[in-house]
């Protein structure tokens, strides 16, 4: 049987040198990437709050607005805009839920280099861009491994703290649809419910909080469905507009269809085009997505790029193609 993670040493001695380095401090950023989804403002508030029993001050910041869809996490109320952030001077830094540093945004600019930087993260493609590094890629959720830190560091669970650890492995899992689901989710899950997270008030929020606007939207977004490859290969596209953001999910409804196994969403942002690539089975989108510079999980990945959308979805047909046959 495999080891659980906590049990490791390696892991161990992490969750310590993670305490060593950010208890006892007056002044912590905590943040995480553009585009926030669920597990990125979970486990952002999640580490705030496992901050406070370190006896640090953490403030949470983040390079857009919180999406809509989240804000009912516990302390979402709390988080600053980046554009609003007036210090400068930061006496450790903690980055949750991203694969490179270049993925939090205009902050990376205001940061100074010699700040001590931690990374806790599960991307394949992650960067180690920290002085520490707490990156477990098998781990379902960024708050998975918050959960372990705090077990390793004997912490207590608050149910804020439930809510927000199962609320990053919840919709990071797709409300425990995709193939990171495993026995150790649903145990860490069934024991957030123990310590106070209400599983149909978090899917409630999560999946049925749409406004009428987004789901018009969503009605654009698959009346412009095409299937290629004979079948195999579900594309959409959408304008962005200002709801878009509420509808993170909309890639996945490519998927949805029986015999489809990847699905592209390009998402028109004036000069750019937002791209979402999802995939099942054994098609790995993240090296579609890392062939356009951009990154994310095997089986939902992404990238921005700036250019001619006929040409770019014809180029990203065929690399999804090639993928799929592969
Ligand atoms: P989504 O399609 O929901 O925006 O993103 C799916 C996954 O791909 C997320 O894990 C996200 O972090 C990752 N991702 C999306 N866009 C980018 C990007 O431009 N660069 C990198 N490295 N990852 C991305
Ligand atoms: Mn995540």
């Amino acid at each position: 049987m495999v080891p659980e993670r906590t049990d490791t040493d390696e892991f161990k001695a992490q969750a310590a040198e993670f305490a060593a380095k950010l208890g006892d401090q007056k002044r912590v950023l905590v943040t995480t990437h553009i585009s926030p989804d669920g597990d990125a403002v979970a486990s952002m508030l999640s580490a705030s709050e496992i901050l406070r029993q370190l006896d640090s001050d953490a403030i949470c910041c983040l390079p857009d607005r919180v999406p809509r869809r989240y804000d009912f996490l516990p302390g979402a109320d709390c988080i600053i805009e980046t554009a609003d952030l007036n210090d400068k001077d930061w006496d450790r830094i903690l980055v949750v839920d991203s694969g490179n540093l270049s993925r939090i945004g205009d902050l990376a600019n205001r940061i100074s280099p010699e700040t001590p930087l931690v990374n806790v993260d599960h991307h394949i493609d992650n960067e180690r861009f920290g002085e520490l590094n707490v990156v477990y890629p098998e781990a379902a959720s960024t708050t998975e491994i918050l959960f372990d830190l705090i077990q390793t560091l004997h912490l207590s669970i608050p149910d804020n703290l439930a809510t927000l650890i199962y609320a990053g492995l919840f919709t990071d899992t797709g409300g425990f649809r995709f193939p990171n689901t495993t026995e150790r989710t649903f145990s860490i899950a069934a024991r957030m419910v123990r310590h106070g997270a209400n599983p149909n008030d978090i899917a409630e929020a999560v999946y049925a909080s749409n406004s009428p606007t987004s789901m018009r939207l969503l009605g654009k977004a698959l009346s412009s469905l095409e299937l290629t490859e004979n079948g195999c290969l579900a594309t959409m596209t959408v304008e962005q507009d200002n709801s878009a953001e509420e509808m993170e999910d909309l890639a996945d409804y490519g998927l949805a269809i029986k015999g489809v196994r990847a699905a592209a969403l390009f998402r028109l942002e004036g000069e750019s085009v937002r791209v979402s690539l999802r995939g099942r089975g054994t098609v790995d989108v993240s090296r579609v997505a890392r062939r356009f510079g951009g990154g994310g999980h095997t089986k939902a990945a992404g990238f921005t790029i700036k250019g001619d959308y006929d040409k770019l979805r014809s180029q990203v047909i065929a690399a999804l193609n090639e993928e799929i046959g592969r």
